[in-house]
């Protein structure tokens, strides 16, 4: 790549949530800034006001920063090249079009949509590539009166000359358009707004990009954008570059979509996914750090990336090896930070109301659970029994507790418990094996099972005795009594 300094840009168009393609574009344009010392711009492409709503946006600007992909210049930060939202460049593309029609690269066109749907039906029948058929392109003075007088209203067509346009994309290698397949296209719409084509040309210019690292469905649209440089007075060695992200794929090798995959970001952070996880999966999509490494820091994603390791070939996105990596990155968490995300999990799920005291006891509890989850959304269940003021049992679990031999090994265990004094997890598990395993020669996994039971309401809990102590003496006894009137 040249050695200008590098200033990459993410700029989506926010339609709904960002999703896992969006954001491992986001995550490679920032990787790339960061490897180099450039710098990374966010741009909000918001001109289609009909699908962009402020919630959306603002949706978008959140999960970057939950990411922890901050950017240099952009909403909220500013910087030398702002407005960063396109609605408010409005007049900035309005003016460029004016040039434009006035240098005669673009041309007012008066067709109508059902003309238009016409032409279309002509091309289709005839089996020629679609697209629109140049009628506006050389109108008279009176043909143009003579629209106008119909009460016709012009969008503004961008003049494809014959030809081709090749560039070198850094992922792909030469690319080659026929124009024939690429044709005049519209940039202004009748009511004066910009299209994306126009704006996102205009703005990589304008904002100084020097490189242009999305996802490979854009493509197609680059000898357009080309096309508006060139209108621009832009010098072919000035345009920025262009590296196209391989598509991600679904398990069954389609593009990855609401239809086949979870798509959405805010799905993964509501299910307990690590920002780190997601972004040193995602990193993985597409890229790989030479060797055959899984686990990557953030820190090392900025050393490592290149955009020469990035491949050309779809990425398939793999459920399973996302949710290995955030046990992973769970695991490698301090108590603190733990406690940091699990926090919120417990609140939401009404276990705790985020008191100081049971605060305070979550993180007694949490490295109980650290080595055992792979989404933070499972600790809700987890420790649930530490905070529930009217205890009751899983209706699942009932029936192990109730039969005799469990009531047995729940009375013994009552009686043996209420001799200990000094509450730990080492004294409550020397009396329970010493009495319930040695003495009355039961099975660990039966004995345990019916005081796992009656003492956190579950089969599936941390660690009993761990647990127990949290609980508390008196908490287990009570629990163990009402068990036993089941
Ligand atoms: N705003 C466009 C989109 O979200 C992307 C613009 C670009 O990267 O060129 O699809």
């Amino acid at each position: 790549m040249t050695a200008k300094k590098v200033k990459v840009r993410f700029a989506p168009s926010p339609t709904g949530d960002l999703h896992v393609g969006n954001i491992r574009t986001a995550l490679f344009d920032w990787a790339y800034a960061r490897h180099t010392g450039g710098t990374f711009l966010f741009r909000i492409e918001d001109t289609d006001t009909t699908r962009v709503t402020d919630e959306y946006i603002q949706a978008a600007i959140d999960t970057l920063k939950w990411l922890g992909l901050q950017w240099d210049e952009g909403p909220e930060v500013g910087g030398p090249n702002g407005p960063y939202l396109q609605s408010q460049r409005l007049d900035i593309y309005a003016e460029w079009a004016k040039k434009f029609l006035e240098q005669g690269d673009a041309y007012h066109c008066y067709c109508s949509p059902e003309e238009l749907e016409a032409v279309r039906e002509e091309q289709r029948k005839a089996n020629v590539a679609p697209g629109y058929n140049g009628h506006c392109r050389e109108l008279t003075a009176d043909q143009i009166a003579a629209y106008k007088a119909d009460g016709r209203e012009a969008v503004v067509r961008m003049r494809m000359p014959d030809g081709t346009t090749t560039f070198v994309d850094e992922i792909r290698g030469e690319v080659t358009f026929d124009h024939k397949f690429v044709p005049d296209f519209v940039m202004v719409r009748a009511d004066g707004s910009p299209l994306y084509t126009l704006a996102v040309a205009v703005d990589d210019v304008m904002m100084g990009v020097t490189h242009v690292l999305r996802g490979e469905d854009l493509l197609s649209s680059t000898p357009r954008q080309i096309r508006v440089y060139q209108a621009m007075g832009i010098k072919p060695e000035d345009y920025p570059a262009f590296a196209h992200l391989p598509f991600v794929m679904g398990q069954d090798n389609a593009k990855l979509s609401k239809r086949n995959g979870e798509v959405s970001i805010a799905w993964y952070r509501e299910q307990g996914y690590l920002p780190e996880a997601i972004c040193n999966y995602l990193a993985l999509l597409g890229w790989s750090p030479g060797d055959d490494r899984e686990n990557i820091s953030m820190k090392e994603l900025t050393e490592l990336f290149t955009v020469e390791k990035v491949h050309s070939s779809p990425a398939r996105f793999d459920m399973k090896k996302l949710e290995a990596i955030n046990g992973d990155k769970i695991r490698a968490l301090s108590l603190e930070d733990f406690a940091h995300w699990t926090l919120p999990f417990l609140i939401k799920a009404k276990v705790i109301s985020g008191t100081d005291a049971e605060i305070a006891l979550v993180k007694k509890a949490l490295p109980l659970i650290q080595e055992r989850i792979v989404k933070l959304d499972e600790a809700p269940a987890l420790l649930k029994f530490l905070f529930v003021t009217e205890f009751s049992v899983d209706e699942d679990a009932v029936s192990k507790i109730t039969d005799g031999s469990a009531k047995d090994i729940l009375k013994r265990s009552l009686k043996e418990l209420e001799g200990v004094d000094s509450w730990s997890h080492d004294s409550i598990e020397a009396v329970l094996r010493a009495s319930l395993i040695e003495e009355l020669g039961l099975k660990p996994r039966i004995a345990f099972t019916a005081l796992r039971i009656a003492t956190t309401g579950s089969t599936i809990s941390p660690p009993l005795f761990e647990s127990m102590e949290l609980l508390g003496k008196q908490a287990c006894l009570d629990r163990i009594t009402a068990a036993l009137a089941l």
